[in-house]
């Protein structure tokens, strides 16, 4: 099926949230992991490609963000969206702007915007500030995050250092009027050189206004949550019908095991909660850096995978600052998500057919050491987080790839209970 809307996302949680709510469309939906090494074929129309870009060197994403952009255009898309996190994660030399940048100029843009606000999720943007739930979110869990501390809460300001073009804002006034006050806005500003345009939203309603409102634009970025009325304007202007929607879910055999990476609050939360009622087992990257895997392999490979043992290198700041110290904060994330990937394979050649993995980085990191490159969306679990389905080894094999504030304190047992569903 040629395809209508291409997306690139910064990270695997990030793809599977966005190809999550795309999917709520009925439409199929194909993810790719990391850059096809082939010329598009059996292709969706939607097609989301995940790279694992979100903290890598701005050359490198760039490049791999223009190769993806060359692949969806092959695919016969002609609308675009750069995913990245609701909560914004890059640092001063970060991705967002420049990949944005480039994408731009492929397409020959003049102008984007820029609208992480996930409403369902508690992310809204507000006179260009970004808040999680009621704080802003330089107070909110997201200042520790062991790779991309937030500690600012202007999106501009975040923004500028990052692109070449000049920031600007569409408030929430301008958005409550609806898309065609939105639409003049944006011709306001580019006629003033404004070429990267913060939009606040605080409710789907608004979503939907701006979707409409950038509709000509052929290039849009932000969180998922503005991809979601996308699928409707397509559908209305005849780009898709309801005989290409397709309902997905294939069967997988029992034996699970969840896998956390994450350090954000809500998974901290999530832990502790599986944890008082599973086996489980914690990686320590100070003792991994000195004694290797081998002791969590062991571990694992004792358990039943029908018990659905969870292991977890999920920790408190305080730790993480310490296991940071010591081996810096790059080293420490690495030796952690190596040992979830090699566990994952433990996992797997022990019977486990069911993965939920926490973390974006992390999902990016077992996904790879499972050799999966292309996965089609099922059913969402809670908002963004869908399970997903691939072949791992020749075995059918389904995968929740959770980001790390997502997902309510249950969400572990959650996912797993709805796959027992018919
Ligand atoms: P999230 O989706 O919550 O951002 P990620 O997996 O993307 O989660 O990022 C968490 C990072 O923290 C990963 O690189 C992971 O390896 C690293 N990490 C996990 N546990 C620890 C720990 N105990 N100490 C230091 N770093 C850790």
């Amino acid at each position: 099926m040629k395809t209508v809307l291409g997306c690139i996302a910064d990270d695997f949680t990030g793809a599977t949230d966005l190809a999550g709510l795309l999917a709520r469309s009925g439409m199929p939906v194909s993810l790719r992991i990391g850059l096809p090494d082939r010329p598009p074929s059996d292709t969706a129309p939607f097609e989301v490609i995940a790279l694992k870009c979100r903290t890598a060197p701005v050359s490198e994403a760039v490049a791999d963000c223009r190769a993806a952009l060359k692949w969806l255009r092959a695919a016969g898309a002609q609308s675009f969206f750069w995913k990245y996190c609701s909560t914004f994660d890059s640092t001063a030399e970060g991705n967002i702007g420049p990949v944005a940048e480039a994408l731009m100029s492929d397409l020959g843009a003049q102008q984007t915007i820029y609208c992480p606000a996930f409403p369902e999720n508690g992310r809204s943007v507000f006179m260009g500030n970004l808040f999680v739930g009621e704080q802003p979110l330089a107070e909110s869990p997201m200042k520790d995050h062991p790779l991309t501390p937030m500690r600012d809460s202007n999106l501009m300001r975040l923004l500028a250092p990052q692109v070449d073009g000049t920031t600007g804002l569409i408030n929430r006034l301008t958005v409550a009027r609806g898309a065609e006050a939105i639409r003049e806005a944006l011709e306001g500003l580019r006629d003033k050189g404004v070429a990267h345009v913060v939009v606040d939203a605080v409710a789907d309603a608004d979503l939907q206004q701006i979707a409409a409102a950038c509709r000509p634009m052929p290039l849009l970025t932000g969180g998922s949550a503005l991809a979601m009325p996308l699928p409707a304007l397509y559908a209305a202007e005849g780009l898709m019908s309801k005989d290409q929607s397709t309902s997905r879910h294939p069967q997988v055999d029992r034996g699970a095991v969840v896998l956390s990476g994450s350090c954000s609050a809500m998974t901290r939360a999530q832990v502790k909660v599986y944890a008082e009622q599973s086996p489980h087992y914690r990686l320590n990257p100070l003792d991994l850096a000195k004694n290797g895997t081998a002791g969590a392999k062991t571990w694992l490979s004792e358990q039943s995978m029908e018990g659905a043992p969870l292991v977890y290198a999920t920790a408190e700041p305080e730790d993480v600052c310490a296991a940071q110290a010591e081996l810096g904060s790059g080293r420490a994330g690495e030796i952690v998500e190596t040992a979830l990937a090699e566990l994952a394979t433990v996992a797997r050649d022990c019977g486990a057919r069911r993965f939920v993995v926490a973390g974006g980085e992390t999902s990016g990191a077992v996904t790879q050491a499972l050799e999966v490159t292309r996965l089609d969306i099922g059913a969402e679990i809670a908002p963004g987080v869908p399970w997903t389905y691939c072949t791992s080894a020749g075995h059918p094999i389904a995968l929740a790839l959770k980001s790390g504030n997502f997902g309510s304190e249950g969400f572990f047992s959650t996912a797993l209970a709805a796959l027992e569903q018919p």
